[in-house]
């Protein structure tokens, strides 16, 4: 059956001939070598769509939904290469990137249209909506508040902006009977403040005025001292105004740009009890993953995919290859430094990496690494926290005891932004809940 045909079969109008075959599904197609494991049948997608869930490494310039892009873009006068959301699914936010510049072009023009706080209110408010309707019940957003800082908006506002479209979306969620009658897990947000490793002019409106006035700094001192102030913005928006400001991340292209620079930044941050994360082996060796735990103190990774690879190694002076990763994973493994694994995107940022079968997930889950799996971009990779799971069971074999064990460490490991004690009634509520739903579909 020719492709015409199927369309005509569907009741389409149009014959769509012109249009390029698409590349295949390649997230779903279970590609198993001998003597790998057999997915559970019984682990359905349903199934997991009920379990409470979180999501620790997500973008929100990177989880757009595309109407709303669109119609932000027109509101703006930002000129998209297509007006369909068909369109720029083929042109811009595709199922496969030949590099990773390919897969960044995207956050041209999300980034264009979140530079007002109306938008960035309505996009973080349909982000959790849209994590709630799969029911991802904890949520922490990452951004960088200096991409949206212009004349007239702080990187205070910015963050505020952000904070109030979370908390509209979560207090609509929690009046819900079974959530008010305290019945089920209610939903929680934190936020996750990104400095970037480094940037360019182009970058935004603040990162342009900061080069332009450093004409004879070195770039990584003005990238550094974006950093400190972006961390400054962070506890003020936290201690001043109440926002729920949970995190500070290091994000950007690692080759090059070392965690070193942004010491100062993660200091300040550390000495607030502000928690850490770093992007860091997710494009690189060991030995990023090797900074940003030594430089940063860092509590989680993002990504992490190569943290015991001794073949990623780049630094000559390192000699015994083995001996320093088995040393480094031993030492995340005990702290319990968690990885916020993401399979989409590695699989189409990585060029070496053609199916998940290559991922290393399954090789630090059996080191007991800590992981959870997030998804780093809903847009971009066009996927939702149950599918990355589902990823998980369909093609790397996760059986319910890793299902469980990989979701419940997102709710341990998160950034919570209670005390303590709220944190392990919640952890513990959640649970409970999971339970009742595994015994409700398994009964
Ligand atoms: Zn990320």
């Amino acid at each position: 059956m020719t492709r015409v045909q199927v369309e005509v079969s569907r009741g389409v109008a149009t014959p769509r001939a012109y249009r390029k075959p698409r590349p295949p599904r390649y997230a779903l197609r279970p590609i198993r070598l001998p003597g790998d494991p057999v997915p559970d049948s019984r682990i359905t997608r349903a199934f997991v769509a009920d379990l409470p869930k979180s999501d620790l490494h997500v973008h929100l310039d990177g989880s757009l939904r595309i109407p709303t892009l669109i119609e932000l873009a027109r509101e703006s006068r930002l000129e998209l290469p297509s007006y369909t959301e068909a369109g720029l699914r083929e042109t811009v936010y595709k199922e496969r990137y030949t590099s990773l510049g390919d897969y960044l072009k995207g956050f041209r023009y999300t980034v264009g249209v979140m530079q007002t706080a109306e938008a960035l209110e309505r996009i973080a408010a349909e982000l959790a909506e849209d994590n709630q309707a799969e029911g991802v019940r904890y949520l922490e957003v990452r951004f960088a508040p200096q991409l949206h800082v212009r004349p007239g908006l702080d990187a205070i506002q910015v963050l505020a902006a952000v904070d109030r479209g979370l908390r509209r979306a979560r207090d609509a969620f929690n009046r819900r009977p079974e959530i008010a009658e305290g019945r089920e897990p209610h939903f929680e947000y934190g936020i996750i403040c990104c400095a970037l490793r480094m940037f360019g002019a182009g970058s935004s409106c603040h990162y342009d005025t900061l080069l332009a006035a450093h004409p004879f700094t070195r770039p990584k001192d003005v990238y550094a001292m974006a950093s400190l102030d972006a961390a400054r913005a962070a506890v003020l928006a936290r201690d001043t105004l109440g926002l729920q400001v949970v995190g500070f991340d290091l994000a950007g292209e690692e080759a090059g740009y070392p965690a070193s620079a942004h010491k100062a930044a993660f200091e300040l941050a550390h000495k607030h009890f502000l928690k850490r994360t770093v992007h860091a082996g997710e494009a690189y060796g060991p030995e990023s993953i090797f900074q940003a735990i030594t430089d940063l103190h860092t509590d989680r990774i993002g990504h992490g995919t190569y943290l015991l690879e001794a073949d990623q190694i780049r630094d000559p002076e390192i000699e015994d290859r083995e001996r320093y990763v088995e040393k480094l994973g031993n030492y995340v493994a005990d702290r319990r430094i968690t990885l916020e694994i993401c399979l989409t995107s590695n699989l189409q940022t990585n060029p070496e990496m053609t199916s998940l079968q290559q991922h290393t997930f399954r090789k630090l889950r059996a080191a007991r690494i800590s992981t959870t799996l997030c998804t780093d971009n809903r847009l971009m990779s066009n996927t939702t926290v149950t599918n990355e799971l589902m990823l998980a069971v369909e093609q790397l074999g996760f059986d319910r005891h890793d299902l469980k064990s990989i979701i419940i460490y997102g709710f341990k490991r998160s950034f919570w932004p209670g005390d303590y004690l709220s944190k392990r009634q919640y952890v513990r509520q959640v649970i409970d809940h999971y339970d009742a739903v595994e015994r409700r579909h398994f009964a």
